[in-house]
Parts: C-alpha cells; sequence; structure tokens
C-alpha cells in the first residue's frame, strides 16, 4: 500500500505541471469519500471540512445523486448544444426558480472560469461597453480573462499577458482596511471610492461590476451589509451591470439563503455559479436577465456545456438541498461552528480574525501587530492532518485556515472537527 502511494506521488511530481500544488508536506493520496469522510490510499480515514474547494456540498457519493447521474450515464452521455436534452433544460427552469430578481436565462459550461468569461462577454454584449470593475482579494479563475480579474498576484501568472479591460477596487477587508479606517466611522469609504475608480482609470463608462459576495480564495471576507448597495448604485450610474459570482457562496453555503448576496439585497443582472452546483461534477452556469442574456447577437457553442450527465447531476443535487433543507442546516451548524472558532480565537492568540457566514467560516493567523503567519497555517494543517481532518487554506498573505464542512454536516461531525481542531492548535502553543 505505502509502495503503491508512493509511485502515485513520484508520478504526479514526474508528469503533472509543476504549477498543482497539493497541500501538505507529502502529499494526501486520496482514494474514496463517502458523506463528511474521505479515505486515504492507505486506509486513513478524515473528516472533510474543504470539500475539495468548497464543492462536495451535499458530502461525497451522496445516495441518491450517484443514482440520477449513473441513470443518465445509461441513457445518453453526450449530445452537444446541437441537439435538446431534457436535463439542461429542467436545471435551467429550475436555477430561475430558486434565483433573485429576474435572473431567468441560463449559459451552461464546464467550470467557474468559463461562467465568468460568460458573464463579462454578456454584460459587454448588453451595455456595449468594455471596461469590468474587479475587486482587490477576488478570484475569478484560470482563462486570461478571469486571471486578469483577479486582485492577488499569487494567481496573476507571469507570462499571461493580463490586463485588458479591467480595473481593480479596493475591497471592504475591514480587519485590514486599506485605508486604515474603521467601520462604521469610515462611512463606506471603499464602496465610495469606486466611483472615483471609474472616474479615474475608465474611459466613464463601464459593462460590469463583478464580486464575490463573500470572497473565497481571498479569506472569507464579508462586507458590511450595505456595501454592494452602495456600489451597485455606483455601477449602474456609470453604464454598468452588476455581476455577483457565486461559485463559490452559492447553493446555501452562507446558510440561510440560497445565494450570498441575498444577505445584502441587491438583485444582480448576472450571477455565476459552479462547484457545489454539480457536487464535483464539471459543470459553470451563467443565469442573466433575459433582456440581458439575449443581448449576445450571434452565435455560441460549448461542447460539454450544458451535458446530460453534469445537467442531471446537478438538479439531483439541487433537490437534496431543498429535499434536505439544508440551507437551514449550513446556518444552524454554521452558528455552531462559528461559536466554537470564535472560542478558540479566546484561547490561541495566533488567531487573529475569524470571519466568514453559514458553513463558510475560517480565520486568519497572525504574529505581533497582525503579522500574516502562514507557516503556522502550515503547521497546523500538519497538525489536523496527523488527528484526521481535512482544512482549506486561502488569503492574499496565505494565513486564511477555511473550514467547509459539507451542508448536510451532521452536527457531531462538526464537533468532532472543531475537537481536532482545538487539539491542533494546542499542540502548536505547547511545541
Ligand atoms: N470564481 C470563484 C469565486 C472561485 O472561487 C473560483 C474557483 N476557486 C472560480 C471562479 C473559478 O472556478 P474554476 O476553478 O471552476 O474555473
Amino acid at each position: 500500500m505505502a509502495d503503491k502511494t508512493q509511485t502515485i506521488r513520484d508520478d504526479f511530481r514526474k508528469y503533472l505541471f509543476s504549477c498543482i500544488r497539493p497541500f501538505y508536506e507529502e502529499p494526501l493520496v486520496i482514494e474514496r469519500g463517502q458523506g463528511s469522510t474521505v479515505v486515504d490510499s492507505e486506509g486513513r480515514e478524515y473528516l472533510d471540512f474543504f470539500g475539495g474547494i468548497l464543492v462536495t456540498g451535499v458530502g461525497h457519493c451522496h445516495p441518491k445523486v450517484k443514482e440520477r447521474t449513473v441513470d443518465q450515464i445509461n441513457k445518453v452521455q453526450h449530445t452537444s448544444n446541437f441537439y435538446v436534452t431534457e436535463p439542461p433544460v429542467a436545471l435551467a427552469k429550475k436555477l430561475a426558480e430558486i434565483t433573485p430578481g429576474k435572473l431567468q436565462k441560463t449559459f451552461f459550461t464546464n467550470s467557474g472560469s468559463e461562467a465568468d468569461e460568460t458573464a463579462v462577454l454578456v454584460a459587454r454584449c448588453y451595455t456595449d461597453n468594455y471596461e469590468v470593475v474587479a475587486m482587490r482579494h477576488g478570484y475569478a479563475g484560470r482563462t486570461t480573462l478571469a486571471m486578469s480579474m483577479i486582485g492577488d498576484s499569487q494567481y496573476r501568472l507571469p507570462g499571461a499577458g493580463l490586463g485588458a479591460g479591467v480595473v481593480q477596487v479596493a475591497n471592504p477587508y475591514c480587519y485590514r482596511c486599506p485605508y486604515g479606517l474603521t467601520y462604521p466611522e469610515c462611512e463606506l469609504h471603499c464602496a465610495r471610492d469606486v466611483e472615483e475608480v471609474i472616474r479615474t482609470s475608465t474611459v466613464g463608462r463601464i459593462a460590469a461590476f463583478v464580486a464575490e459576495p463573500i470572497q473565497g480564495v481571498g479569506g472569507f471576507i464579508v462586507p458590511p451589509k450595505e456595501y454592494f448597495q452602495v456600489v451597485a448604485e455606483i455601477v449602474r450610474r456609470y453604464g454598468g451591470i452588476f455581476i455577483s459570482d457565486e461559485v463559490q457562496t452559492g447553493f446555501g453555503r452562507t446558510g440561510g439563503k440560497m445565494f450570498a448576496i441575498e444577505h445584502f439585497d441587491v438583485e444582480p443582472e448576472v450571477m455565476t455559479m459552479a462547484k457545489a452546483l454539480g457536487n464535483g461534477m464539471p459543470i459553470g452556469a451563467t443565469i442573466a436577465a433575459p433582456e440581458v442574456a439575449d443581448s449576445i447577437q450571434g452565435f455560441s457553442v460549448s461542447t460539454y456545456g450544458g451535458n446530460p450527465v453534469s445537467t442531471e447531476t446537478a438538479r439531483a443535487v439541487l433537490d437534496v438541498i431543498i429535499g434536505e433543507n439544508l440551507v437551514k442546516n449550513a446556518q444552524t451548524v454554521g452558528a455552531f461552528l462559528r461559536r466554537r472558532l470564535d472560542e478558540m480565537k479566546e484561547r490561541f492568540p495566533v488567531i487573529g480574525d475569524v470571519r466568514g457566514m453559514g458553513l463558510m467560516q475560517g480565520m486568519e493567523l497572525v504574529e505581533e501587530g497582525k503579522e500574516p503567519a502562514p507557516h503556522i497555517v502550515n503547521q497546523i494543517f500538519e497538525e489536523t492532518r496527523k488527528r484526521g481532518l481535512l482544512i482549506g487554506k486561502g488569503g492574499t498573505h496565505g494565513n486564511f485556515i477555511r473550514v467547509t464542512p459539507p451542508l448536510n454536516v451532521s452536527r457531531s461531525d462538526a464537533e468532532a472537527g472543531m475537537k481536532i481542531f482545538e487539539e491542533s492548535f494546542e499542540a502548536i502553543a505547547g511545541a
């Protein structure tokens, strides 16, 4: 077993691009998963509280999802969108029902990057403007345009030829306010500065503002309640539309609402989705108000976009999320998780800030004077792994830990995970 694991690790290094960087000093080789747990190639079990980057929202190999996927595989696996099949049509109809406001028509792709590309394309077609306002610390994907929208040089790769038509604005990162101000006395200077950026750094008219309601990769930065309302008003005054990137935050992740933007009382003209929609089956979706969607005049095709297997899987995922009331579970168990993380913050001075919503919780690890401490994150990673818990990382400084169990995580698994997390902090505090 150990030999086989080592061979996989060696071949990984030899045959895959070196820009793919697994977690841990020794990469973890996962063989199987069920519900909230995964099993490695040596038979060790772990609670999976990262879910492959907030993807396995209904847990690994959910029986109802598996059954519908297999049924569809047995019917027809691929047709391309030169033919019509029922699953993408029914899924699009469902998405129109569960998304807020006028969002109604969907274009399916295979990833979050493509969903964001499509959103910018449709915004440009609809507004006849070109420039896009994105946020610092934001993440949008790995295509050239998506990479240009990222507000973190770690992912804006040298040689990619980035930049055209994207400007970035400061973000409401209150723990490290870019202006050194404090909310609410700041009167949302960061939101009001969006107008200044449009006036000084664009042609004065924009196609769109693109934002994750809660930044994921950037470290679960939660804006003040009225931030998006202030920005949306400015964006629309300058000809742009609002694109809510729900790739990470969608489908109940933030607890209590199906989509994170609903917590902020703003209705976007376009929304993008991926990750938890397919629970691991590759899928991306861009949903828009009908007049926005239909502004793309020409013809556009995605060979696998709307594939019957991925869309039937997504329909099953939504049936589970809705049928098992997981948006509520994310709120309830999320509140428990948050309480436990807040308690740990009181005990361990390395925990500088705890933030997030629902089952999208995390913490910044710091040293004296809020100095980011990514090396301590690495230690916590090794300690939690030893004890059987998988967590995620993030943040511009690499010092953010992401804790994102599946939406259907049981209270007892959440408790077990938090116990391991706490023991890991004790271990490094005592080291
Ligand atoms: N948008 C957001 C908010 C994301 O978190 C991600 C992926 N981390 C993407 C877009 C890109 O998705 P993908 O990796 O599926 O292309």
